[in-house]
């Protein structure tokens, strides 16, 4: 096989070494045809790389030598080839082709190759034969194709994420964004990759990162919470990670991802403000004090300034106004009382006010024009600089008497639906706040006039029932001394004195009630030995007993307190008549007055009725009377034992019960003992 250099190179001297170029052909790592120029193109010789080249089942005959350029290809391949057959042996230049796809056996897979077409001239000048030399490149395509498809792939999962991620260089260059970026910043990622964070991010927000950039730099991850700069220029709270990339041993740059944990910092931010204003409001009735620090807790994590409205008898009041500059605060608060809300104006307020729905907006020039009283107030407005806006209404029922705003100025806040919400809530819980402060004045207001009623019905009904009680007394003595009642009326006269004693007792009783509400029932105390007091109830109602027996058992010292003579015989008469009324079966009343530990004890033990467990707690609260004691058969209005409790209370002593139902009751009561010496 002689080879005819191509043209271009003829004129050049062959080379003098002795070249097999039998060998050359046949083992070179390009396969190499030789094709005739028949109309065909037909094969007239090739070397092995070329059979490896050429599809399965030619390459199965071992040789293609006498195949045709037809045979070789598929349909398209082979116009294409066809077209550069012929264009090279008209023009008798080589060519080269480009990377391009053949399919060499019809049907199959597509297969890359770069090919050099050379005519090859015969002594005659003609052109006897081409030569085509060719390199496969497919499994090159192959492994190209797949990391192309790979970072494909990687790309989309990084656009997908709802999170920004990134590779930074050493330079603190970005060399990755995913689509994530341009949703957060606005622009296309082309103009944000190759630029460096400290550019995109602005030198503020860069400051904060540094350590962290520096750290990953120096092959630590880093993980931390911060503040970034969003495209509308505000900020979002973020979640940032940076993962070192130390594949190759050194520090190459560092992976970031960054989520935007806005939504859950303002979520528990916002509970926390409810939390602590529900603290507040329920700390206090007096919501005046109360309101104004509410308003402060809102500024400035939420609102640059806050303010709360009440409507108060057809005005609008404004009870609480909190701004996060205390310079500004006092400038406000001078614009409010100058220029007071008029429920019937303008403005978004008044129709939160009148209305009752919440609102939010954006403060824009005309409607500061449209609050303005006149030019002053508008440039006061205007020097407030306030930029948007939320108002909730504070309702009672179908009321609304008041507003909560929260308004945004120097941090350029705007507010969405969450803040709607929020301030919807809180404005709730001031107006419960409020309601409730006001349901509890109306209570205590109508729980004094009720006292005040008691006092003096009590005190007019009092003057009558001792003149009525004094006079049928004499009756009774009188006529008994004289006989002059036959039995009748003797019985009759014997039933008034009882029931006036009676009613004098409840009328006495009431009074005790009003006295202690008003905080009148004041004590005149002088040192008394109980045993003393003690015995002379004991021996003041014996007599009126017919049934019952009281068994006096007393301490053999004295025990001296500070005491009210009068109120802690009525105590102890009380307690003693208590005994006997719950003890319809008659029997004995056990009377003691002992010292435990330093204080003089006085306990009354009888065997009656007893009181239910369930009732145990709330005898000492004033008509509390317990279940198993019937209208009908005890009479009485559950005074007595409140009494009792207060008289002991204000000596500084205690009363205490034990029952069990049916067995009988023991009442205690006990009273410091005054130091020895004043005894
Ligand atoms: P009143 O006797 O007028 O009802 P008190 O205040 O003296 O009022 O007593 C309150 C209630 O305590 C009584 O209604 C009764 O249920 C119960 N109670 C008081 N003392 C006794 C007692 N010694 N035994 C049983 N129950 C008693």
């Amino acid at each position: 096989m002689a080879f005819q250099e191509p043209p271009a190179t003829a004129g050049r001297a062959l080379p003098t070494f002795s070249l097999d170029l039998e060998a050359v052909f046949e083992h070179m790592p390009v396969g190499l045809t030789v094709y005739d120029v028949s109309p065909d193109f037909r094969c007239v010789r090739h070397n092995a790389r070329f059979l490896s080249m050429v599809g399965l089942a030619l390459q199965e005959r071992g040789s293609v030598v006498g195949v045709t350029l037809r045979e070789l290809f598929d349909d398209r391949s082979y116009r294409a080839i066809r077209t550069i057959f012929e264009q090279v042996l008209a023009s008798r230049s080589p060519y080269v082709t480009n990377e391009y796809a053949a399919v060499m056996t019809p049907g199959a897979a597509p297969r890359y190759y770069q090919w050099s077409l050379t005519p090859l001239i015969d002594e005659r000048g003609a052109v006897s034969s081409l030569l085509a030399a060719g390199i496969e490149l497919t499994d090159r395509y192959r492994a190209e194709a797949a990391v192309q498809a790979s970072e494909a792939q990687l790309r989309l999962i990084a656009d997908s994420l709802p999170v920004l991620i990134s590779y930074v260089d050493r330079e603190g260059r970005y060399r990755f964004n995913n689509r994530a970026y341009e949703l957060w910043f606005g622009h296309s990622r082309d103009e944000i990759t190759g630029r460096t964070m400290r550019e995109v991010l602005g030198d503020e927000a860069y400051a904060v990162l540094r350590p962290h950039v520096e750290a990953a730099l120096a092959g630590r991850a880093a993980s931390f919470e911060a503040v970034a700069p969003y495209r509308d220029g505000g900020t979002r709270a973020i979640e940032a990670t940076y993962v070192p990339d130390v594949a190759t041993g050194e520090v190459r740059g560092f992976a970031v991802l960054v989520s935007d944990i806005t939504a859950r910092t303002r979520a528990a931010a916002a509970q926390q403000l409810l939390l602590e204003t529900s603290a507040l409001l329920e700390s206090s009735l007096d919501y005046d004090t109360t309101l104004a620090r509410v308003a402060h807790l809102v500024v400035p994590s939420h609102a640059d300034f806050c303010i709360m409205y009440l409507v108060e008898e057809g005005a609008v009041q404004r009870v609480a106004v909190a701004h996060a500059d205390p310079a500004k605060e006092v400038f406000l608060r001078q614009i409010e009382e100058r220029y007071p809300l008029d429920l019937n104006g303008p403005g978004p307020v008044a129709s939160v006010l009148r209305g009752g729905q919440p609102v939010r907006g954006e403060v824009d020039p005309e409607l500061l024009t449209l609050l303005a009283k006149d030019n002053e107030h508008l440039a006061l407005l205007q020097a407030i600089g306030s930029r948007s806006y939320v108002i909730g209404p504070m309702r009672a029922g179908n009321r609304t008497f008041g507003a909560l705003m929260i308004g945004s100025a120097e941090s350029k806040r705007r507010y969405d639906d969450d803040d709607l919400a929020l301030v919807v809530e809180l404005a709730r819980r001031a107006a419960m706040a409020i309601e409730n402060a006001r349901l509890y004045r109306m209570a205590q207001e109508a729980i004094r006039l009720r006292d005040v009623f008691f006092s003096v019905a009590a005190h007019e009904l009092k003057t009558p029932l001792t003149a009525l009680f004094g006079h049928v007394q004499l009756l009774q003595r009188r006529t008994a001394r004289d006989g002059t009642l036959g039995e009748r009326d003797r019985r009759t006269v014997e039933v008034v004195v009882a029931q006036a004693q009676r009613m004098s007792a409840m009328v006495s009783g009431l009074l005790d009630i009003a006295r202690l509400e008003q905080g009148q029932l004041s004590l005149e105390r002088a040192p008394l030995d109980l045993r003393a007091l003690v015995r002379r109830v004991v021996e003041e109602i014996q007599p009126t007993l017919d049934r019952h027996t009281l068994l006096l058992t007393l301490a053999p010292e004295p025990l001296v307190v500070d005491g009210d003579a009068l109120r802690l015989e009525q105590v102890v008469h009380n307690l003693l008549s208590n005994a006997a009324k719950y003890s319809p079966m008659g029997g004995a009343v056990n009377v003691r007055v002992d010292r435990i530990g330093g204080r003089a004890c006085v306990t009354v033990r009888d065997e009656g009725i007893g009181i239910p467990q369930a009732a145990l707690p709330h005898l000492f609260q004033r008509f509390y009377r317990a279940t198993n004691v019937s209208e009908q058969v005890f009479g009485g209005m559950g005074v007595g034992l409140y009494v009792v409790h207060e008289i002991v209370t204000l000596h500084g002593g205690s009363v205490t019960v034990e029952s069990v139902e049916g067995r009988g009751s023991t009442f205690t009561i006990c009273l410091p003992l005054l130091a020895e010496g004043l005894g």
